[in-house]
């Protein structure tokens, strides 16, 4: 589950990490309020309007501005606020921003010279350990850092047994090329951070950028943050955070009745049971010249109710041109499952408009498909995988 900035930056304030303070607002006459309540704790005048959306180059698109007074907030969150904010990281139509985060302007002038670095907290996959990625390079696309100029770009990686050691968090420090007040300061910083990672059962934790101030201070200006669904459960207070006007309409839906859903950009619907059946089923799928259009595991109980669910489902895409259902009956048996398609097929009448392809193989599997072929209906079986796969290619021509 993704987070707002704003979000993960209460996150990282609750475990001691320094932030760039702000506050969030859904108007103009909010975002006024919020200016005027930060002005009198930090007693800056000078605020950041950032909107708030699941998606980062935000300041590329015109989503973050400075504004200089509150008449400035008031024009330039009134402007934001509503708008279709389009960046690299966004579809081509955008995401509508409800909301900004007005923040204090950190990048002041001082003594020394601001830095902008980048850090971000995440799983090695290849070790199983946990590491923190950091690069002097911040405030800009990390992966052009990476593809340009891969050697500025450290890790360092975490034993689990004992956290994150001090030298570790100096090392970084001195990495970075910090010294002073602002080395001791990347020390807490990268302590707390990597503890609220951990604590807070995240995936990643992307500060992009590390600010160190003109007064050598070290804050998170940014905050990606990404949350373990499979933790949820036990972190209460972060699902509360979810925000599912970020999310894909049909993949909540389809979280609501417990199916496991991804929306993708091709025309052939997918209904299977299991995961690795439904990655072999999208290959399949492919192999015909079809482009799945969704991965779905309809889990273990195929009966007519579920699959009806599924249907309803793959059916919302409207660029759906065929389904394949792929199942294997081990459990479940297949006849049963055969039943539940024609049963479902049945109760929903003119909602399917497209010809459906079923793969029924495992237990009873060439009684289901005396089952199908009975139905009269417009489904047309077939028990090799081969088979299914020249029956998808013969309906798409
Ligand atoms: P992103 O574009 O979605 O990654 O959003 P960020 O939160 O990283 O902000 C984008 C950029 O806005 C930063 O890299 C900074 O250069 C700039 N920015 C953020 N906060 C401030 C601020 O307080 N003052 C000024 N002048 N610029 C800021
Ligand atoms: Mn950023």
């Amino acid at each position: 589950m993704n987070l707002h900035e704003y979000q993960g930056k209460e996150i990282l304030a609750s475990f001691g990490v320094r932030i760039q303070r702000g506050i969030v607002a859904q108007s103009a006459n909010e975002a006024v309020e919020a200016a005027k309540k930060l002005t009198e704790e930090t007693g800056t005048g000078w605020h950041v309007i950032k909107a708030q959306v699941h998606a980062g180059g935000r300041g590329k698109g015109g989503g973050v501005k400075l504004a200089k007074n509150l008449k400035e907030v008031e024009e330039i969150a009134g402007q934001i606020i509503g708008m279709n904010l389009i960046t690299p990281q966004t579809s081509a139509e955008g995401k509508k921003v409800h909301q900004v985060l007005v923040a204090e302007d950190v990048y002041y002038p001082g003594e020394s010279e601001t830095s902008e670095f980048y850090m971000s907290v995440l799983l090695n996959r290849g070790t199983g350990r946990n590491m923190i990625m950091y690069s002097t390079e911040g405030g800009m696309d990390i992966e052009e850092v990476a593809e340009s100029t891969p050697h500025l770009i450290y890790t360092e990686e975490i034993d689990p047994a004992t956290g994150i050691l001090p030298f570790q968090a100096r090392k970084i420090a001195f990495n970075l090329g910090l010294s002073g007040t602002a080395f001791k300061e990347m020390t807490k910083f990268v302590s707390s951070l990597y503890k609220a990672y951990v604590e807070s059962d995240s995936s990643m934790f992307e500060i992009n950028p590390v600010l160190k101030t003109s007064d050598d201070l070290i804050m998170a200006v940014d905050a990606k943050v990404t949350i373990d669904d499979n933790a949820l459960f036990r972190r209460k207070q972060y699902a509360e955070m979810r925000d599912l006007r970020e999310e894909n309409p049909i993949e909540v839906e389809a979280g609501e009745v417990g199916l496991s859903y991804v929306d993708l950009d091709g025309n052939v619907g997918c209904m299977v049971n299991g995961a690795g059946l439904a990655m072999a089923t999208m290959d399949l799928i492919k192999m015909a010249g079809g482009e799945p259009a969704n991965f779905l595991d309809v889990g273990g109980t195929a009966d007519a109710k579920r699959v009806e669910e599924a249907f309803r489902i793959i059916l919302k895409d409207p660029a759906v041109k065929a389904i394949l259902i792929n199942i294997f009956g081990g459990i479940v048996r297949c006849d049963r499952v055969a039943q539940g398609v024609v049963d479902a097929y049945k109760n929903m009448g003119d909602a399917i408009q497209v010809p459906i392809i079923v793969r029924l193989q495992g237990t009873n599997a060439e009684l289901a498909k005396e089952i199908i072929d009975n139905s009269g209906l417009a489904v047309h079986s077939a028990v090799q995988f081969q088979e299914a796969a020249d029956k998808v290619k013969e309906v798409l021509a």
